[in-house]
């Protein structure tokens, strides 16, 4: 069996991982692709294709064709997408190769759905370059002459004026000088990932995942460690960044939260999670959770938005990957003890959304109170680029961040541990253990992923009229239970507040 280049990637990560999913797929595959990740994909897709418009006039090669590859190679043809390049051991299919008359050579540009600039992180650069040289080798291998070794991406600093400038989009950075010292030790690489990869049986080394929190895992975790339990100490709030306690917890055979001895050397947050399992019942921080209840002004006004990250930007202002706001769902309670109010936005044309989506937050926020949403840094920082590309709403905008409380607090800074929550603070974890009444099971849309590639589906065209009018319904749904889910957890919590045992307790 060849090794690939994205089997040679796994593979640098972890080569249990990369073995499992050569020799058992339907374990690495186990968990279908999350919408989340499939759009990563087709985003990845639609960057390769506009950069291939950065050298027009290629040949694209058909999968896998490795063979006309090699005669279009042979004949010089100027500008190939996709070639697909094979040695006895290798496989590899490139982005964009382009004929250098001054080297005769072939240089090499991989693209990448990702941003340059500030605070690119060199672990990526790092992978990018394992991943040019494994291609480089694979080329060599087969006499391409190779020139300079190229790897084009999204520049982070890019501001579309309402069309896509794809010369100052991409950007084209030379790696050459940083692949090149990687050329041995890739190959050398590249033969223990093959050799490994024939094995019938997975390596024996330990999983050293066992040592990690359960963020760090990866999907074939639990079947090489089936003794593991679904929610144990590698679930404990914050753990991957204390190793040695987990260590300490794993090598005494402690795996299981209930299982916890008083003795293990835990910080508070992780304490009152063990307390909450062990016991089986909340844990409730009486004073801070008053306090914070009383913050809340009315008219209270429970906000949640809906965006869609674009890599492409398709509006004047838009960067890559800037965040489209394209919907919010706003549930209004004017008076203690009053109802919830419900009003909405959804903008499903295909022009931009930010002017009527503000408008619409003007029709529809009280012009004071509290404005509760769920981990404030998204919505205010949504609002902080609107004000951005919206200068005259500047102030309306800062204004609407200054009455922002985030009601994730509660649970972040554990005013309430439920033993349900599982260490979470997600929202999709905190309403069934708090509000069973209500869920997002029965929805079609449940979780935010969906919602902005179901949305960018209705704006690309990509539905019919009938499919387009149930992805609304099901979109405002969505929203919707996300604001109301808001509203009723923040009554549950006023209900805890006032409850006596707790009063008692605290
Ligand atoms: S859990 Fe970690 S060590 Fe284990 S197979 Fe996965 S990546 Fe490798």
């Amino acid at each position: 069996m060849k090794l690939s280049k994205t089997n040679y990637l796994v593979y640098r990560d972890c080569a249990h991982n990369a073995w499992v999913k050569v020799h058992k797929p339907e374990v690495y595959h186990a968990e279908p692709l999350s919408v989340f990740e499939q759009a990563i994909i087709e985003i990845g897709n639609d960057v390769d294709v506009r950069a291939r418009e950065l050298f027009p006039g290629g040949v694209l090669i058909r999968r896998g064709d490795a063979v006309g590859t090699a005669q279009l190679v042979d004949a010089r043809t100027p500008i190939l997408y996709q070639p697909v390049f094979e040695t006895g051991r290798y496989t590899t299919a490139c982005d964009i190769l382009v004929w250098n008359d001054a080297l005769a050579a072939y240089d090499l540009y991989e693209v990448k759905a990702s941003t340059s600039g500030e605070g690119r992180s060199k672990a990526k650069d790092d992978l990018y370059a394992h991943d040019i040289a494994f291609q480089a080798l694979v080329l060599r291998e087969n006499g391409v002459p190779l020139g300079r070794l190229n790897l084009v991406r999204l520049d982070s600093s890019y501001v579309s004026d309402g069309t896509l400038d794809l010369d100052r989009l991409f950007t084209r950075e030379d790696f050459t000088d940083r692949v090149a010292p990687l050329l041995d030790a890739v190959a050398v690489e590249m033969d223990a990932a093959h050799d490994l990869l024939q094995l019938p049986a997975l390596p024996s080394a330990p999983c050293v995942c066992i040592y990690k929190g359960r963020s760090s895992q990866c999907t074939t975790f639990g079947y090489i460690n089936p003794n593991v339990p679904a929610y144990g100490v590698h679930d404990l709030t914050r753990i991957g960044q204390s190793p040695k306690k987990l260590r300490a917890l794993v090598d005494s055979g402690v795996l299981a939260i209930e299982d916890v001895p008083e003795s293990a050397e835990l910080t508070d947050n992780q304490r009152n999670q063990v307390n909450a399992a062990k016991r089986r019942r909340p844990f409730v921080e009486i004073a801070p959770l008053a306090a914070f209840l009383d913050d809340i002004r009315y008219p209270a006004a429970f906000l949640d938005y809906e965006t869609y990250p674009c890599a492409l930007p398709r509006f004047a202002g838009y960067g890559p990957f800037n965040h489209v706001p394209f919907q919010f769902s706003l549930h209004v309670v004017e008076r203690p003890g009053g109802e919830a109010i419900h009003r909405e936005f959804l903008f499903t044309e295909t022009t931009c959304p930010d002017e009527p989506f503000v408008a619409a937050l003007k029709a529809s926020l009280p012009a004071e109170g509290s404005i509760v949403v769920w981990n404030k840094p998204f919505e205010k920082g949504i609002n902080a680029k609107l004000a951005e590309r919206l200068p005259a709403e500047e102030s309306y905008l800062a204004g609407v961040n200054e009455r922002v409380v985030d009601l994730m607090d509660v649970f972040t800074a554990q005013m309430v541990v439920h033993p349900a929550f599982r260490g979470k603070t997600s929202i999709k974890w905190v309403l069934p253990a708090l509000v069973p009444s209500l869920s997002y099971k029965t929805l079609a849309i449940r979780e935010g992923a969906t919602a902005s590639e179901t949305w960018n589906a209705i704006v690309t065209g990509e539905l019919e009229l009938d499919e387009a009018r149930a992805a609304r319904d099901n979109l405002l749904a969505y929203c919707g239970l996300d604001s109301l889910a808001m509203v009723e957890i923040w009554r549950a919590l006023l209900g805890i507040a006032a409850a006596r045992e707790y009063r008692e307790a605290g």
